[in-house]
């Protein structure tokens, strides 16, 4: 399997980042290492000082498909998720500016916990709030209606270009209020006000 993630999805993240509003899906891959599932906690690598939690819906596609139609999109998940997109930030920058690939800031182990997997139909029937809380106090909410692509358009894009597994991942972008994560965190994602995700940092 393979996990897709898409960058920049939402206006004010793009902006707190110094970064352009893409005119098409901005996606990279992460490795299945990069899972962590629950509620295991997640440890700082050694190679970052700028570690920052990206909270993310994520679905989970349930049927192999390839140049998949915006309309027909909604068939391909039947479950949906909050992960966290730990990205290296210093390293990410670094890569940017070298023009080199982001693997080693966003797809290193553990880079990718998985909340409790529940049922996509609520997001197929309308908008969504989520948000993390940080050692309890809010730090990132987001709503699915402020994504700049929209799931059947990301489902549709991707499957141009590189085939759709069974359990195959999407992360679908951050929303913004990013932050650097210290020992001792506890990061937790709601989701439509449910607790799908906790995460301690180690
Ligand atoms: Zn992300």
């Amino acid at each position: 399997m393979k996990i897709i993630c898409i960058g920049r999805n939402y206006a004010d993240h793009a902006k707190e980042l110094n970064n352009a509003i893409p005119s098409s899906p901005v996606f990279f891959l992460k490795p299945d290492t990069a899972i962590l599932r629950n509620n295991a906690p997640f440890f700082i690598p050694n190679h970052s000082n700028d570690v920052h939690h990206e909270l993310e819906l994520v679905i989970k596609i349930n049927r192999l498909g390839k140049h998949i139609e915006e309309k027909f999109a909604p068939k391909y998940y039947s479950e949906m998720t909050l992960g966290l997109d730990f990205t290296a930030r210093d390293i990410q920058q670094d890569c940017k500016e070298k023009g080199l690939p982001w693997e080693k800031a966003k797809a290193f182990d553990g880079s990718a916990p998985l909340g409790k997997f529940i049922s996509a139909e609520p997001l197929k029937n309308g908008d969504l709030n989520f948000e993390l809380l940080k050692n309890g106090k809010l730090q990132q909410t987001g709503n699915t209606s402020d994504m700049i692509f929209n799931i059947n358009q990301i489902i549709a894009y991707v499957s141009q270009f590189m085939t759709l597994k069974i359990g195959d991942l999407i992360y679908t972008g951050t929303p913004a209020g990013v932050s650097k994560v210290e020992k001792g965190d506890i990061l937790v994602g709601n989701l439509d006000g449910q607790e799908l995700l906790s995460c301690k940092v180690l």
